[in-house]
């Protein structure tokens, strides 16, 4: 049985939808050739710390790091490392926050100077696809609307769809019911309620869609190597509507940087 939440959970998720939001602004202003994806954890991580919160990746199930970054063929779980990026690179932050007892998650995948054209076509058929995945997220439609909605845009677009990992309910726990996949057919799965807070997060393939697990035990590769890109927004589901909880917009608006 889904659960929506509170009005005043629902203020205080969006009070952490926008933590997350600025923090993934100031990696994206961290991103560039010669630096390492330790050196953007580290810049988040102190973000966060700053603002009351707690980066949730950190100690879960283990994670050694306080964000997720995945660079290129690498499509969610990277660990910060020693890994110095360079110019046509893609970068995933994927930001998970614990504030006053709720969770807040968000991803973007950032190019470290100038990309390649297929490259940024795969980034902007991913990041798309969420937002048609959020138009499905109204209230009476179903889970594999929202999955039909991303999987067809992508598809249609020349990329691939990632099956093994979905988007989630999100409350005080990171990953709560219902599961978001992001295929799927109209009219199935779980049915969405008014209040339901979820994740839609599509990882989209330039390639094949195939992935295994690294010797690490974290990072998911793509098994042809080819890119991969993965954005995530908080979102509540509403009548009509979707109300969008975490935004992009202090990454894509700041007068300094484009992405
Ligand atoms: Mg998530």
């Amino acid at each position: 049985m889904l659960k929506a939440k509170t009005p005043e959970e629902i203020e205080l998720m969006r009070e952490n939808a926008i933590l997350v939001s600025k923090t993934l602004a100031e990696v994206g202003r961290a991103v560039a050739p010669g630096v390492t994806t330790k050196e953007l954890s580290r810049v988040a991580e102190t973000f966060i710390r700053d603002h009351g919160a707690i980066p949730s990746s950190l100690g879960f199930e283990g994670f050694p790091g306080a964000i997720c970054t995945s660079v290129n063929d690498v499509v969610v779980h990277g660990i910060p490392s020693d890994y110095v990026l360079k110019e046509g690179d893609i970068v995933t932050a994927d930001i998970t926050t614990l504030y006053k007892g709720y969770q807040g998650d968000s991803a973007y995948t950032f190019p470290v100077g100038e990309i390649d054209a297929d490259t940024r076509h795969l980034l902007d058929v991913t990041k798309a696809s969420l937002y048609k995945g959020i138009e499905a997220a109204i209230v009476g439609n179903r889970t594999g609307d929202i999955g039909f909605a991303v999987q067809s845009y992508a598809e249609a677009n020349g990329c691939s769809v990632v099956r093994e990992l979905e988007g989630h309910g999100l409350g005080k726990e990171m990953h709560e019911e219902p599961g978001v996949p992001n295929y799927g057919r109209r009219g199935h799965g779980a049915r969405l309620i008014d209040g339901l807070v979820i994740c839609i997060e599509p990882m989209i393939c330039a390639g094949g869609r195939g992935v295994y697990i690294d010797r690490d035990r974290w990072s998911v590769h793509t098994a042809d190597h080819r890119n991969s890109a993965h954005y995530e927004l908080t979102v509540v589901v509403r009548k009509g509507k979707a109300e969008v909880l975490s935004t992009f917009d202090y990454i894509e608006k700041d007068g300094n940087i484009r992405f």
